[in-house]
């Protein structure tokens, strides 16, 4: 399949044009009304499981396969800052995705990350699909996985350069090496969730010595795809099954950044004082510590252990 038919879209034209121009208002009204929802149903839902996934699918069905529009809110950013003043449209283009996602940080942290990224929702329906693989040894469904990736790498190669234009491919091979340190010693989980900071600064050096760099999140929003975002992917999808929501906890750059500004969240999950190991088995992001401590870098604020254990959301 050429890689150009991958890139659909039900929606090709804008529906709310601003201007009569090819912007499109809809992704930022789209994207306010899901995370007001989200708001709303974390404030007032008791079973706020069912009505989360509902967010999650609808944010799957209209970013992946509605809007000509994705999350890649980083590159978005920095692009649209450097348009102030001289093209408004373009500054709005640009910064329609992060001002929401932002904004909704400073209540509820990386509440983005565990109910509207599409990215995140497929990894949890992974998660609970790699339980079937239990019998199957981690290690040797790892090394399974390294060397599809490293296959798909050389069969798929850029032709220039190689690291530059395959920056999303080598975040998937970085992201299967960080899943061995994981497996090997689980103990080093907070270290490597560390490395998202790293995956940032990286990402953001690219942007600022003007690499035009696609990332495994480009596959899912279709209107950038490349080899390597889709190899990036792939990684992703296949890391997912294993460990659960690899991805979000060791390497997504958007991660980093919302991590990195922890300290200005409003509201975080109080943990228990009653130290249990139930703890690791009901977070997805491995939030929770054998103490019942919550690491808030890493929350997504699912509130799956407001609900199973009685921590508290304050
Ligand atoms: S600490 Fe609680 S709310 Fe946060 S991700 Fe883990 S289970 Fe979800």
């Amino acid at each position: 399949m050429n890689i150009e038919q991958l890139k659909w879209k039900m929606v090709e034209r804008p529906l709310i044009p601003i201007q009569n121009s090819w912007v499109d208002a809809t992704p930022f009204i789209a994207l306010t009304l899901l995370l007001g929802a989200s708001i709303f149903i974390i404030f007032k839902f008791r079973k706020k499981q069912s009505a989360r996934h509902i967010i999650q699918l609808f944010s799957l069905i209209l970013f992946a396969f509605t809007f000509h529009r994705c999350f890649c809110a980083i590159r978005g950013w920095f692009f649209g800052l450097s348009e102030i003043g001289r093209d408004n449209l373009s500054v709005f283009q640009n910064t329609c995705i992060i001002i929401p996602v932002i904004a909704s940080l400073f209540i509820f942290g990386r509440i983005f990350c565990g109910w509207i990224c599409p990215l995140g929702f497929v990894q949890e329906l992974l998660k609970n699909f790699g339980k079937r693989l239990r019998q199957i040894p981690k290690l040797i469904m790892l090394s399974i996985f390294l060397v599809i990736a490293i296959f798909l790498i050389y069969r798929f190669k850029p032709v220039n350069f190689f690291v530059i234009q395959n920056m999303s491919s080598m975040l998937g091979l970085c992201l299967l090496f960080i899943c061995f340190l994981s497996i090997a010693n689980p103990a080093n989980d907070l270290r490597l969730k560390k490395l998202k900071y790293f995956f940032l600064v990286i990402w953001i050096l690219s942007i600022l010595l003007g690499i035009f760099v696609t990332s495994p999140w480009c596959a899912i929003y279709g209107n950038e795809i490349d080899y390597p975002s889709l190899i990036g992917f792939i990684s992703v999808l296949l890391t997912g099954l294993i460990i659960s929501m690899a991805w979000c906890r060791y390497v997504c750059p958007l991660g980093g950044l919302f991590a990195a500004l922890a300290r200005f969240y409003k509201y975080t999950i109080k943990g228990s004082d009653i130290p249990s190991e139930e703890y690791k088995n009901t977070c997805p992001m491995r939030a929770i510590t054998k103490n019942g401590t919550v690491d808030k870098e890493s929350c997504i604020y699912c509130l799956r252990c407001t609900e199973k254990h009685g921590f508290k959301l304050q």
